[in-house]
């Protein structure tokens, strides 16, 4: 192939959600980078490789008439280094596709909670309709010889759509959040339309071994035209002709970039201050989105739990519980909400003495600079979701744990415990007093133990990177590295206006701020 040829091959990602945020201000509109697991993964993949992101605004398509939407997302591809194409929704299909059948029916039967599913039928139309939307944005925005790469339960079926519409790219899907087991899975009103639909991917990736099981058997089990073969990392199913591989990549994070920052003069000196205001204290750390996923009143339960059991603790240990919103327009979610608040204001009337609170809550976002002086200066992280696709929070505390000290304790049911299960101490996010006991065990744990423990988690957090996982992804799906969608240096735009091609204009600039 030639470099030319090279040249022209992008890569284009597509996500239910663009990585920005648009906020209304008094009088306009303004944009902010987004946040979450998909943003911090995908980001630095898709900088300065003059790449597509294709993904819904997050606002109504209502909304959107009145914004000057091709300035904002330029502003925005200006910081990010690749193009932004929006796929507008219109409110109904917010409440129907998104709200409903994405985050009351997948988003809580992957996550094993079957009981808060709302099998709704006429939020499949509307999933349907919308993968629709994506594959037209998509025919409309990439050439023949893009990559498509789709991620998430979101958007299941765009393969399926773009086959129909005869758009013959080479696809690859990635479930960022865990696939169920059979007995969960044939809930589903939709089973095998979903597992068809995700058979049309050429490559389907799982974050863990235990998903990817639990994806075949369900295949295995429910469509007995297909015949899956071959062993290791990527396996393949065939269905007459057609031929999809299967496989399992565990995705991860920038190591260098949150091990660099964790060391620069803005990190450690917050990090300082923030142990300089809670002197003597062993600092507990807990870092979750607003979620039912997350195990967060369990997890204050199980830290109430360890004060009563442990009395030496009280004036000696603080929880700082950071939740970022999420999702607080569904009701669920805002009743968690109270729950929280309702738990941290019990357990601090209780223990609360003269100089020693024992939660710190801090419900909103926080800053790179602010989480990463979390992340290197608290004693122990206490991460445990009740189910969880990876877990970047696990990893990014590791990398920025930069003197090596901390102890990660990890839910058995959070992805990223396959990888890191020797180091970190598993518990069972359920067991109140298990949890207890295994915070008990974090705090009275010598530096030695904590140091070779954090030593092995973060050397196979570095080897295990982000850009690890993309290639891995993209070797087993069109045998190509990362590297083969080249850094473009000076870029030229070759768009007929300025709408279809908003390329990154100021790489150089950026890759200097970088260093
Ligand atoms: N995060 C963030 N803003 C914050 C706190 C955390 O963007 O104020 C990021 C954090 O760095 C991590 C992501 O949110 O990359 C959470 O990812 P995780 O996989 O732990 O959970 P998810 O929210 O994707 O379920």
């Amino acid at each position: 192939m030639s470099a030319e040829d090279t040249h022209k091959k992008r890569l284009v990602i597509v996500s239910n959600r663009l990585p920005i945020v648009l906020n209304k201000g008094a009088d306009e509109w303004n944009v902010e980078p987004g946040s979450g697991g998909l943003v911090t993964a995908l980001a630095p993949v898709l900088k300065n490789r003059g790449g597509v992101w294709i993904g819904w605004t997050g606002v109504t398509e209502e909304e959107t008439r009145s914004i000057d939407l091709s300035t904002l997302l330029k502003s925005a591809a200006g910081q990010s280094g690749y193009t932004l194409k929006p796929v507008n929704l219109s409110e109904s299909e917010i409440k129907n596709f998104y709200y409903g059948f994405s985050n009351e029916i997948i988003w809580p039967l992957f996550h094993d909670l079957q009981t808060r599913c709302n099998f709704a039928p006429k939020y499949w139309n509307s999933y349907k309709a919308v993968n629709l939307k994506f594959a037209e944005a998509i025919a409309k925005n990439t050439k023949n010889d893009d990559y498509i790469w789709v991620h998430d339960y979101h958007l299941m079926n765009v393969a399926s759509e773009l086959k129909q519409m005869n758009v013959n790219n080479k696809t690859g899907f990635f479930l960022h959040i865990p696939f169920p087991s059979l007995d969960i899975f044939v809930k589903l009103p939709w089973r095998f339309q979903i597992l068809r639909a995700l058979l049309e991917y050429d490559l389907i990736g799982f974050q863990t071994l235990r998903d990817r099981r639990n994806f075949v058997q369900c295949v295995r089990m429910l469509l007995k035209d297909a015949v899956i073969h071959g062993k290791g990392q990527v396996i393949r199913c065939r269905i007459g002709k057609r031929e999809s591989r299967i496989g399992t990549f565990p995705i991860s994070i920038d190591y260098n970039e949150f091990a660099n920052m964790a060391e620069t003069k803005e990190v450690s000196e917050r990090a300082w201050y923030l142990h300089e205001d809670l002197p003597h204290c062993c600092l507990i750390l807990g870092v979750d989105r607003l979620d039912y996923t997350k195990g967060i009143p369990d997890k204050l339960e199980a830290f109430r739990n360890a004060l009563i059991r442990f009395p030496e603790m009280r004036n000696r240990a603080t929880l700082i519980q950071i939740v970022v919103p999420s999702r607080e327009d569904i009701p669920e979610y805002y009743d968690l909400k109270i729950e929280i608040e309702r738990l941290v204001g019990e357990i601090n009337g209780q223990f609360t003495r003269s100089g020693w609170v024992p939660i710190h809550y801090i419900f909103r976002s926080v800053s790179r600079a602010e989480l990463l002086a979390y992340y290197r200066t608290c004693e122990i992280a206490l991460v445990t979701p009740l189910k969880d696709g990876m877990n970047l929070v696990a990893k990014e505390y590791c990398a920025s744990s930069v003197e090596e000290h901390g102890a990660l304790i990890l839910s058995e049911f959070a992805g990223v415990a396959a990888q890191l299960q020797r180091n970190a101490l598993l518990v069972n996010p359920y067991d109140i007093e298990g949890v207890a006991e295994t915070i008990y065990r974090a705090f009275t744990m010598d530096r030695e133990e904590q140091k070779t423990r954090m030593r092995r988690m973060r050397r196979s957090i570095k080897e295990n990177n982000i850009f690890k996982w993309v290639d891995s992804f993209l070797r087993a799906n069109i045998a190509k590295a990362l590297d083969s969608f080249p850094i473009i240096d000076d870029f030229v735009p070759q768009g007929k206006d300025n709408d279809e091609f908003l390329y990154y204009e100021n790489v150089k600039g950026l890759k200097q701020a970088n260093k």
